[in-house]
């Protein structure tokens, strides 16, 4: 049980238990000061929740991270989480049959934009019933696909960022690539990573996830979601982070709560999502959103064995990404069973017509029956991921004036990396504003992915 807020003056206030909100807490207790996390939900995470159901744990978050985000190994706290990996690339299905694109290798990616052999075809499915190309062309369009990858994976982040900035759908046009690559594997891919359907993001915000993802490996926290916010909170000193407690107003010396009265600090952190942060500060932005609903299905056996992403080249229905996560991840599911997770992008039909159409594109991915297979759970959020159309400010302030900071994945990208890496930006201009010195001085502000 955490101790109730007493009026008790502190350095530092943060408002939100995100992955943000966390961070930030983390560096600042880290260089000394002392610090007060509020957040009103009764647990900590935020989006990064896990809802745990009859032994399945069920995330509301589309899962994608990637080994290759920095602030994974980089945030004070996160050293024992654990990340378990989907098999390399992602599994595209198209025409019945499964291909599989694998991600270059660092050694590829370094010295070899030779890497022809980064692409290879999986065993077709059961039914399996085409002899077409698959969606990645011939040889020579696969050879360079994975010449292009392994570009983009040796280019340094800031390196990106000098391109041309305009809506991603406009700059996959651009790149060189015969248009089956682009609709074919590109497209499906981005909108999953991006929880864009119609790829309005900025190319420079999709060339650094492209960036994630053939520099690293996708992957979830093992456990669940929620592992990660926990292993933040777990580590910062007793009697840091309070939940249950709702701010209704801030300034830059006190904060006002709905039931558990004022609190004085020397500074305020506003690390609660760009719409919360904008009611206890009117004139802050609030971008559009990109809404994004979770599919949780159990059955007896797994569809498929193999813990990859599997992304659906043809677009045949609502489910732009769904994988297995059971067999990425056992601890997600009780003995005996497997839990299939399934993200649906956009404003989705009402749940029972998703379900009936999710279960039809699934059955035809996974080449089985789905019609016995029991839902777990629908995860529907309106604000999942921040929308970034371009000109994107990866960096946007996160310093409003002396004694005001915000953070969160608004002021970054829309990414659990985003949200990590603004509130490492914040716990800096705070600390340097109270002439503190951040634990380790010699970091660098990377751009995040
Ligand atoms: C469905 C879905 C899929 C996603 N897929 C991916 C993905 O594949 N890969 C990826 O990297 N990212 C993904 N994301 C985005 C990622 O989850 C977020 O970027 C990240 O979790 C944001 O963290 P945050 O700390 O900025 O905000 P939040 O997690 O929103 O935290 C804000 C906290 O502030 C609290 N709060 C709000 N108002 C108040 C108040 N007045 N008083 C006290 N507390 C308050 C809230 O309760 C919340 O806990 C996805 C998100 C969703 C929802």
């Amino acid at each position: 049980m955490l101790e109730p807020v007493c009026k008790a003056d502190v350095d530092v206030v943060i408002v939100g238990a995100g992955a943000a909100g966390l961070a930030a807490a983390q560096h600042l207790t880290r260089a000394g000061l002392t610090t007060k996390v509020l957040e009103a939900a009764p647990t900590v995470g935020g989006r990064m929740t896990t809802e745990k159901v009859d032994g399945f744990r069920l995330d509301r978050i589309g899962r994608l991270l990637s080994t290759s985000y920095p602030e994974l190994h980089r945030t004070p706290g996160l050293n024992t989480l654990a990340l378990r990996p989907f098999s390399p690339g992602v599994l595209l299905h198209s025409d019945g049959r499964h291909h599989r694109v694998a991600a270059p290798t660092p050694r590829s990616a370094r010295g070899a934009l030779t890497a022809a052999r980064a692409l290879a075809s999986a065993p077709r499915l059961p039914r399996s019933q085409s002899s077409r190309p698959g969606p990645l062309g011939g040889h020579l369009d696969q050879t360079r696909l994975a010449t292009a990858l392994a570009r983009l994976a040796a280019t340094p982040p800031e390196g990106l960022l000098t391109r041309p900035d305009l809506p991603t759908a406009q700059a996959l046009t651009t790149r060189g690539l015969p248009p089956r690559t682009v609709n074919g594997f590109l497209r499906p891919l981005l909108a999953a990573l991006l929880c864009d359907p119609d790829l309005t993001t900025s190319s420079r915000a999709a060339d650094l996830a492209l960036h994630s993802f053939a520099s690293g490996r996708l992957c979830l926290p093992e456990g669940g979601a929620d592992t990660l916010p926990e292993l933040l909170a777990a580590s910062l000193p007793p009697g840091t982070v309070h939940t249950g407690v709702e701010v209704t107003a801030v300034s830059t010396t006190t904060v006002t709560t709905k039931d558990h009265g004022e609190l004085g600090c020397r500074a305020i952190l506003l690390a609660t999502g760009a719409r919360a942060a904008a009611l206890l500060l009117p004139g802050l932005r609030v971008p559009a959103f990109h809404p994004v609903t979770v599919l949780h299905h159990t059955t007896d056996e797994p569809p498929l064995t193999d813990p990859a992403l599997l992304l659906d080249a043809d677009r045949s229905g609502p489910v732009a990404q769904t994988a297995v996560i059971s067999q990425v991840d056992p601890s997600r599911a009780p003995d005996g069973r497997a839990l299939v997770s399934s993200m649906v992008l956009g404003t989705p039909p009402a749940a029972a017509h998703l379900d009936t159409a999710v279960r039809a594109q699934l059955a035809r991915l996974y080449g089985t029956s789905t019609t016995r297979w029991e839902l777990l759970a629908v995860h529907h959020t309106r604000d999942a991921v921040p929308a970034m159309p371009p000109p994107h400010d990866l960096r946007r302030p996160v310093r409003l004036l002396a004694g005001l900071y915000v953070c969160g994945d608004h002021r970054d990208t829309g990414t659990v990396q985003g949200a990590l890496h603004s509130g490492r930006r914040a716990a800096h201009a705070l600390l340097m504003d109270l002439g503190a010195r951040p634990a380790a001085t010699q970091e660098r502000l990377e751009t995040a992915a």
